[in-house]
């Protein structure tokens, strides 16, 4: 479905596929969620539903946003966790009411309150971004290796040696540029 709005960036990890909702960071910034029903729209991807989103919502799920980025980037570069993004994660990890439900089939699913309000999708999130950054889960937080995007990412590759934060995009365009550099050196490729 084309929506006219950018595509989500979907990775497997939610805190730092949330905190990807804002690409580019150090280039052109690339908004994935302009308006409150993107961040519905994806929420439900992530199996967050909500029912609806206001802009103040919205404000709240950027600023947590953020935090998650600041902390993640922090602790992958093993700078010490910055006290106000920590403050965040926490606050918004109490604020929303959300329970983890086995389905028959043995997967694990969130339920939201009755209410199915923002604030308890983003609790969800703000708790994978704990766990994440207090090294609970097999994995450890890396940057992109992309200068304009330094993106946070959960690396769980064997090794530890991903070097992108999307094979698909910035991966994708770090081969094409050696590619492009390797085109101009060669005059009978010039235009
Ligand atoms: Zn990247």
């Amino acid at each position: 479905m084309r929506t006219g709005f950018p595509d989500f960036r979907l990775g497997s990890v939610l805190a730092t596929s949330f905190t990807g909702t804002l690409s580019e960071r150090h280039g052109d910034a690339v908004e994935r969620i302009p308006t409150p029903q993107r961040l519905v729209d994806w929420l439900a991807v992530y199996g967050l539903a909500v029912d609806s989103c206001t802009a103040d919502q919205l404000d709240l799920a950027r600023e947590l946003r953020e935090s998650i980025h600041a902390a993640a980037t922090a602790a992958a570069i093993q700078d010490p966790l910055p006290a106000s993004a920590v403050q965040v994660i926490n606050d918004f990890s109490a604020r929303g009411r959300a329970a983890a439900v086995l389905t028959p089939e043995g997967d694990r699913q969130w339920r939201l309150s009755s209410a199915a309000c923002v604030e308890d999708a983003l609790s969800v999130i703000a708790a994978d971004a704990i766990s994440i950054i207090a090294g609970e889960r097999d994995g450890q937080l890396a940057l992109c290796a992309s200068p304009t995007c330094r993106a946070a990412f959960f690396d769980t590759s064997q090794s530890r040696t991903r070097k992108w934060c999307d094979m698909n995009t910035c991966g994708n365009r770090q081969k094409k540029a050696r590619f492009n550099a390797k085109q101009r050196k060669d005059p009978r490729s010039a235009k």
